[in-house]
């Protein structure tokens, strides 16, 4: 990372990329116990929160990540009661999930408690939920979590992690995915953020392989813009345990409550197409 005058820049050694947004200042900067944690004011993004010099959120386009990462599974599965959020420290996802009203509780377990801190202190709007009776707020290890979770005792499990490396590596991996697969009930669903389909494509389709070895039976890799993530194109990947992931709660979406920015049924239908490349690519 490198932060020339009045830039801030996230430099992506390995992907060749360097991405930019013009600030007005540093609002806060704390290493953690964990990671190093730095917020900025921008000229046009809003705030931004970066952990170890890489882009979490901007307030201008978080609103795409939060809304893909909660939405098209919690409309996918056919009554989801119970979910967890592993990571999602910035509190945005929870906000998210607990617009669904057949949501009964949904617990959040964030390794690091300074995150959603200064979430609540900088980016107030995402932690407008935190308060709701249903929501739970666990600081801890999500891998552990999992791992000592009881059999069968969540709907969806949504993992809103930092990239696969330091304490979210093993979110990646298919340990982790078997101890998910054991915590769901049946027809449970998994959604994770799963990077870049262009830049991250061995990983996704190595996070497949992983999630279908866990023994779940259909995947379903979702695409949607985020412009301040490398390549400007994210991804989410679902992993169902015996339930089909296309077959979507079409009527409950159209008449849903809440307002949204980004999803509605027009942009789920078309999250879920699977470009050539990437159809050759997944090899499950
Ligand atoms: N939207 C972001 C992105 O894709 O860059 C992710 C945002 S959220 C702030 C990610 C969170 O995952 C971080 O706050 C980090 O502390 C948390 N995290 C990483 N590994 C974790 C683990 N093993 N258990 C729980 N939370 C973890």
């Amino acid at each position: 990372m490198s932060l020339d005058q009045n830039w801030f820049t996230e430099v992506g050694e390995s992907t060749g990329i360097a991405f930019s947004l013009r600030i007005t200042g540093k609002l806060h900067d704390e290493q953690t116990e964990y990671q190093r944690i730095e917020i900025y004011e921008t000229t046009d993004f809003g705030r931004l929160m970066t952990i170890d010099g890489y882009i979490m959120l901007s307030q201008r386009d978080n609103f795409l990540y939060h809304e893909m990462l909660s939405h098209p599974v919690l409309y996918t599965h056919v009554n989801p009661k119970s979910v967890l959020i592993i990571g999602g420290g910035d509190c945005g996802t929870l906000s998210e999930v607990l617009k669904h009203e057949s949501v009964k509780s949904a617990v959040q377990v964030e390794i690091d408690e300074r995150v959603t801190r200064l979430s609540e202190q900088f980016f107030p709007e995402l932690c407008g939920a935190n308060d709701d009776p249903r929501a739970r707020l666990v600081f801890g290890d999500g891998i552990k979590w999992v791992t000592d979770s009881e059999p069968e005792s969540y709907d969806v499990i949504i993992i809103d992690s930092t990239d696969p490396i330091g304490p979210a590596a093993g979110l990646f991996s298919e340990p982790f995915y078997r101890d998910c697969f054991r915590a769901l009930r049946p027809g449970g669903i998994i959604a994770q953020q799963s990077e870049s389909p262009l830049l991250h494509m061995k990983l996704i389709s190595a996070m497949r392989r992983s999630m279908r070895n866990a023994g779940f039976s259909d995947l379903l890799t979702l695409n949607f813009p985020q412009c301040v993530y490398p390549s400007g194109w994210w991804s989410a990947t679902l992993a169902g345990k015996n339930v089909a992931l296309r077959n979507i709660r079409d009527q409950d979406i159209v008449d849903k409550s809440f307002g949204t920015q980004y999803y509605n049924l027009a942009m789920h239908q078309a999250c879920i197409a699977q470009p050539e490349f990437f159809r050759r690519e997944i090899e499950v």
